[in-house]
């Protein structure tokens, strides 16, 4: 559990730590003495996925480096596609790439339920037939206009033909399936790094019903 979180609550805090400290940080009086279930130290899971164990999914990473590691906000951003086999298929300035490492850290959107059978086995091939259109010659990259992510929305695009479905504009992917998962991300980071610092995060149980509220709104 390298990048393992935990969050247990005190003396009117939530607090964040690798491991459950034998006293209090806040108060000093023993971390673990209540009881209550509500209390106990709960594992935080973490927002990252292994992008080769997930198939059809789509992923997002940092263009350099890892999220936990390099990102700081404001770095560039690169995504892809898995196979069914957890190959990453990815457009760039210089072409489709179909990579096997390097997408061990990344936010992922499972793009199929498991119940769509047959569409997973026409995956592979759909993806195939993807690349091989000269739209993603590296002449055609533009940064801004034709990048990675035209490719990815491109393909979910031709899964959802295929299916008769709606298709989705880049502001809808985007806004529906990517940031609810990219918050979350952002979130975990500046935790892991609070604690980088100071081995512990801590949040006022007030801060915690303002979060709420404005999650609702
Ligand atoms: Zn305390």
């Amino acid at each position: 559990m390298a990048d393992g979180l935990l969050k247990f609550r005190h003396c009117g805090h939530e607090i964040f730590a690798r491991a459950v400290p034998e006293r209090c940080p806040r108060c000093g009086r023993p971390a673990v003495s209540s009881g209550r279930l509500q209390d106990a130290p709960v594992a935080i899971p973490s927002p990252f996925v292994n992008g080769h164990q997930a198939s059809a999914a789509f992923l997002l990473r940092p263009t350099q480096g890892s999220f936990l590691k390099d990102y700081d906000g404001n770095s560039d951003l690169h995504v892809g596609v898995t196979n069914t086999t957890g190959t990453v298929y990815h457009y760039n300035e210089t072409g489709i790439h179909r990579d096997d490492l390097g997408w061990e850290q990344c936010v992922c959107v499972p793009l199929i339920q498991p119940s769509m059978f047959g569409l997973i086995n026409q995956w592979d091939r759909y993806l195939e037939e993807c690349c091989a259109s000269e739209d993603w010659l590296p002449c055609r990259y533009d940064e801004h206009d034709h990048n990675c992510y035209t490719f990815t929305l491109t393909f979910v695009n031709c899964i959802l033909a295929a299916q008769e479905r709606k298709q989705l504009s880049k502001c809808e992917f985007t806004e529906r399936f990517v940031l609810p998962r990219t918050r979350r991300a952002s979130k975990y980071i500046s935790i892991c790094k609070e604690i980088a610092g100071n081995n512990f995060y801590f949040l006022d149980c007030s801060d915690k019903e303002e979060m709420k509220s404005q999650a609702a709104n």
